[in-house]
C-alpha cells in the first residue's frame, strides 16, 4: 500500500462525514440520522442517510454506502489515492510522500506538462503554412477574433502522421508519454502516429487551468466531425465541461449549456462568458454537480433539431436533481446559438436568454406541439398527457398555475383540470404505496445483497455473519470475544473477507472503523458493509448476541463440511456449548 494506514486513520478522523457530505447534499436531521436526496440515483423523497455515530453514509434506494473516503471516490469519481489527497487537503493534512504515491503524482504532472506543450504547438501552427487551412476556418469561416482564438488557445493539428510526435520528442517526451496522454495512437506494429491530423484543435482546460485533453474538428465534411481525447489518467470526459475555467468567473449569474465547442466559443465572443459545453458525451450527473458548484441557474441552449430537443429533455431532470434552477432557450429562426447570434445579433440573444422558458413550460410546449386541439379526440389525448406532466410537479402552486394554463389552452374549465391532476396524483401515491408494500412483504429478497455477485448461499449463516461484523464495527471491545472464529468459516465470501480484514487490522493495531477499509474493499463490498452496519442492533446484551451469532456460523459451517454425518455435527455443537458454558 502506497499510503500508510496510520495516515488513512488520521485522515478519516479529521474528515467528519456529515461535514463532507453536506458540501454535496443538503441534509436534514430526522431521528438519529441525517437525510437527503441521494446524489447517486434519481429520487424525490430522501432515502440517503448519513450517520455521524457510525461515520457512514448509506442509501436505502440504490444501496450505495461506505465511509468518507468511499463517498469522495464515488461522488468525485476519483481513484483511491486522489480521494485521499482531496480529503487531506480539506483537512489541512500534508500527504506523506511515499515512493509509489510520489511516482503517481510525478506521472500526472508530466502528462499535464506534455498537454500544455502540445496545445502551444497546435496554437503556433496557425501562424505557419501548415496551419493555414485552420486559420482560414477559425478567422474567416467562423469569424473568430484573434482575442478569442488566443483566449481559448485554439490551434491546428497539421495534416501529418508524426509532426506532433516529432515536435514533442525534441522536448524530451517519448512514445509512452504521448500514448498515455492520448495524443498518439498505437499502430499495433510498435509504430505510433499522431491521433489528431488535419483538424482544428480545442484544448480542454479544467477549472484549475490545466490542459487535460483536446477536441479536434475536421475542416471539411470528413468523419468523425469531432474527435476527442480518450479518457486518460488526467482526463475524464464525463467530469469536465469545456470553458468552465472561464465561465466560472462570469458575473452573468447563470450558466449557458451548449452542445458544442463552437457554440460555446461564439457565445463567449459575443460577451456571454458563462457558456460551457459537455464534451463528446451527453450531460452526466457529474457534469450537473460540477455546474451546481458555480451557479444557481442553468440555461439549456441546445440545437433546435430532434436530437437537440431529446438531449434537452434528458438533461432537465439531471440538472434539476442538483437543485439548479433550469431554463430552456427557445430559439426560432436558427438551428443553434452560433447561427442565432450571427443572424440576429447579441442583443436579440440577450433578450432570448431573459425570456427563456423554465423547464415546465418547455416540457408542456413539447406536449402541446404534438396535438391538434381543434380535434376533440386529440384534445383529450393532449389533456391526458398534460395532466401527467402537471402531476409530476413538486409544488402545489406550480400544479395550479400550469394546470390552469393547460386547461385554458384546451378550452376546458380549470376546475376540471385540477380534478384530473388530483386523481392522477392519488393514483401515483397508491402505486408508490403498493410498491413499498411489495418490498416489505418480501424480506428474503430484501436481505440479499443488491449486487448479484455477492449473493448469499446460506441465509441463516449470512445473517449471523452480518451480526458479527456489525457488532465488531460498533464495539471493538468485542474482538476479544471472537475466540477461534475464522473467516474461512463464513458462508458468504464477502462477509468472510470483511471479517478477515477487520481481524488483521485489529491484530496490527490499526483502527477497525469501516471508513478505513476503502482501499481494501470493492465499491459493492463497501456498500454492503455500510448496509450491514446500518441495521439496528441491541448493544445492551452484545456479548450474548455475539456468542449466538458465532454458534450459528459454526453450526452452519459444520453442516456444510459434514453434511453426510449429522452425528459429528451434533457432537461438535455439544462440545462448543460445554466449553463456552452457555446453555442451549
Ligand atoms: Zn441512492
Amino acid at each position: 500500500m502506497a499510503i500508510p494506514e496510520q495516515f488513512i486513520d488520521e485522515l478519516v478522523a479529521r474528515n467528519e462525514i456529515s461535514d463532507v457530505v453536506s458540501s454535496y447534499v443538503t441534509l436534514t436531521r430526522k431521528g438519529g440520522n441525517l437525510w437527503g436526496l441521494c446524489p447517486f440515483h434519481s429520487e424525490k423523497t430522501p432515502s440517503f442517510s448519513v450517520s455521524a455515530d457510525k461515520q457512514i453514509y448509506h442509501c436505502f434506494g440504490c444501496g450505495k454506502g461506505g465511509g468518507v473516503i468511499s463517498f469522495i471516490m464515488e461522488i468525485e469519481n476519483l481513484p483511491f489515492p486522489d480521494a485521499v489527497r482531496l480529503l487531506a487537503q480539506r483537512a489541512g493534512l500534508a500527504m506523506p510522500e511515499t515512493g509509489e504515491n510520489e511516482g503517481y503524482r510525478r506521472r500526472r504532472e508530466r502528462l499535464l506538462a506534455l498537454n500544455k506543450e502540445a496545445a502551444r504547438y497546435f496554437h503556433r501552427q496557425l501562424q505557419s503554412p501548415q496551419g493555414a487551412a485552420g486559420a482560414a476556418y477559425l478567422f474567416e469561416k467562423r469569424k473568430l477574433s484573434r482575442g478569442t482564438v488566443t483566449r481559448f488557445g485554439l490551434g491546428m493539428a497539421p495534416d501529418s502522421w508524426d509532426s506532433l510526435i516529432n515536435a514533442m520528442a525534441e522536448l524530451g517526451y517519448d512514445k509512452r508519454d504521448l500514448l498515455d496522454a492520448g495524443l498518439a495512437v498505437d499502430s499495433k506494429k510498435g509504430r505510433i502516429y499522431d491521433r489528431f491530423r488535419n483538424r482544428v484543435m480545442f484544448p480542454i482546460i479544467d477549472v484549475r487551468g490545466d490542459v487535460i485533453g483536446f477536441g479536434g474538428r475536421v475542416l471539411d465534411d470528413g468523419t468523425p466531425k469531432y474527435l476527442n481525447s480518450p479518457d486518460t489518467s488526467v482526463y475524464n470526459k464525463s467530469r469536465n465541461l469545456f470553458a468552465l475555467n472561464i465561465a466560472k468567473k462570469s458575473r452573468l449569474g447563470r450558466m449557458i449549456l451548449t452542445e458544442g465547442y463552437m457554440d460555446t466559443i461564439s457565445l463567449h465572443q459575443a460577451g456571454f462568458d458563462c457558456a460551457v459545453a459537455s464534451l463528446g458525451t451527453a450531460l452526466t450527473a457529474e457534469h450537473a454537480q460540477l455546474l451546481a458548484r458555480y451557479t444557481k441557474e442553468a440555461v439549456i441552449a441546445y440545437d433546435g433539431d430532434g436530437a437537440g430537443v431529446a438531449a434537452a429533455q434528458r438533461a432537465i431532470p439531471i440538472l434539476e436533481r442538483t437543485g439548479l434552477k433550469v431554463k430552456v432557450l427557445r430559439m426560432a429562426g436558427a438551428k443553434d446559438p452560433d447561427e442565432y447570434i450571427k443572424s440576429y445579433g447579441r442583443e436579440a440573444f440577450a433578450r432570448l436568454l431573459d425570456q427563456s422558458e423554465n423547464h415546465i413550460e418547455y416540457r408542456l410546449r413539447q406536449v402541446r406541439q404534438r396535438y391538434d386541439l381543434a380535434d376533440d379526440a386529440q384534445k383529450v389525448e393532449f389533456l391526458r398527457e398534460a395532466v401527467g406532466v402537471v402531476a409530476s410537479l413538486h409544488s402545489a402552486v406550480e400544479r395550479e398555475i400550469y394546470g390552469g394554463r393547460m386547461a385554458a389552452e384546451a378550452g376546458v374549465a380549470p376546475e376540471a383540470m385540477a380534478l384530473e391532476v388530483k386523481k392522477e396524483l392519488s393514483r401515483r401515491l397508491r402505486q408508490e404505496k403498493k410498491k413499498q408494500e411489495r418490498r416489505d412483504l418480501t424480506p428474503a429478497a430484501q436481505l440479499q445483497p443488491k449486487s448479484r455477485g455477492l449473493r448469499y448461499e446460506n441465509m441463516r449463516s449470512a445473517r449471523a455473519e452480518e451480526g458479527v461484523i456489525r457488532l465488531l464495527l460498533l464495539d471493538p471491545a468485542l474482538f476479544a470475544q471472537t475466540g477461534e472464529l475464522e473467516a474461512t468459516q463464513f458462508s458468504a465470501p464477502v462477509l468472510g473477507k470483511i471479517y478477515g480484514l477487520l481481524q488483521e487490522r485489529r491484530r496490527t493495531g490499526l483502527s477497525t472503523q469501516l471508513a478505513s477499509l476503502a482501499s481494501a474493499l470493492e465499491p459493492e463490498e463497501m456498500s454492503l458493509a455500510a448496509l450491514v452496519l446500518d441495521q439496528p442492533e441491541d448493544l445492551s446484551r452484545s456479548g450474548q448476541a455475539l456468542h449466538d451469532y458465532i454458534e450459528t456460523i459454526r453450526t452452519e459451517a459444520l453442516r456444510r463440511a459434514e453434511g453426510d454425518s449429522p452425528g459429528a455435527l451434533l457432537a461438535a455443537r455439544e462440545k462448543y456449548r460445554e466449553t463456552k458454558g452457555y446453555g442451549g
